[in-house]
């Protein structure tokens, strides 16, 4: 096993107060973004990667959110929609069909050709070389979780079950990984990894109730306990997606 891979997970499971694999997810996401940020961006190697590729929307977000590199960015964004341009705009405007004629030209040869150029222009809005690092990397911290429960290494069982909060986009990531184990080992990582989300389910189930309840003037006296977060905490629970769900926002649009 790689033991690269083990101390970050190590890490996380130690220090992280809601979803490990959140917690490695953003980690892993920031060095990208630094990564793609910084020199990487003068590379002959990186650079004919994303001049082709550029980036997803979603992580366009946070590169310009990350004002770091402003030359960089827009160094990229110039070769790359060079690329772009040179790939698709051709093709477009030659695929406009047409006038049909009274007599010539009818054809519905045009429908499969606009469809075509639609499909390249989204597989290519779609490309992303840091969601791609990241799948890589989280596929090998799902492995190496797996892997050290199984062999309890480190004491790790006990470190995965007292961690309560997998959110549920990485417990079906966990899920999917235990179903590569042998029936023995699956039945152990699964039953701790199904508790945890019961408990989880549970106690979130509750708090935003008593979160409801705080709303009615007879409990208006009484304390918040945990529900005052109950619903960005479920937010979190429900999506890995962690950027729309802080408790900072939440206050201000109410
Ligand atoms: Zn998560
Ligand atoms: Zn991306």
């Amino acid at each position: 096993m790689e033991k690269i891979y083990m101390i970050p997970v190590n890490d996380a499971y130690s220090s992280a107060t809601e979803c490990p694999f959140c917690a490695l997810h953003d980690k892993a996401e920031n060095d990208y973004l630094e990564y793609y940020l910084g020199p990487s961006l003068m590379e002959p190697d990186t650079r004919k990667i994303t001049n082709k590729t550029g980036f997803c929307p979603e992580h366009m977000g946070k590169l310009n959110k990350a004002v770091t590199n402003r030359l960089g960015l827009g160094l990229v964004m110039h070769t790359h929609l060079k690329d772009f341009h040179e790939d698709v705009s051709k093709d477009m405007i030659n695929s406009a069909p047409a006038k049909a004629g009274l007599l010539k030209g009818r054809s519905s040869d045009y429908r499969s050709k606009l469809k075509d150029i639609a499909d390249r222009i989204d597989k290519r809005v779609a490309m992303c070389p840091i969601c791609e690092k990241l799948e890589d990397t989280m596929r090998h911290y799902s492995e190496v979780t797996v892997w050290m429960f199984c062999h309890d290494h480190d004491g790790f069982r006990a470190k995965f079950c007292e961690n309560k909060y997998h959110c549920l986009p990485h417990t079906a990531m966990l899920l999917r990984e235990a179903a590569k184990l042998s029936q023995n080992e699956a039945s152990d990582f699964v039953s701790a990894l199904a508790k945890g989300s019961d408990q989880a389910f549970e106690e979130l189930i509750n708090d935003v109730e008593y979160f409801t309840l705080k709303f009615d003037y007879r409990n208006s006296d009484k304390p918040w306990g945990n529900s005052k977060n109950a619903i960005q905490r479920s937010m979190r629970f429900l999506s890995s997606d962690r950027r729309d769900f802080d408790e900072q926002l939440g206050k201000k649009q109410s």
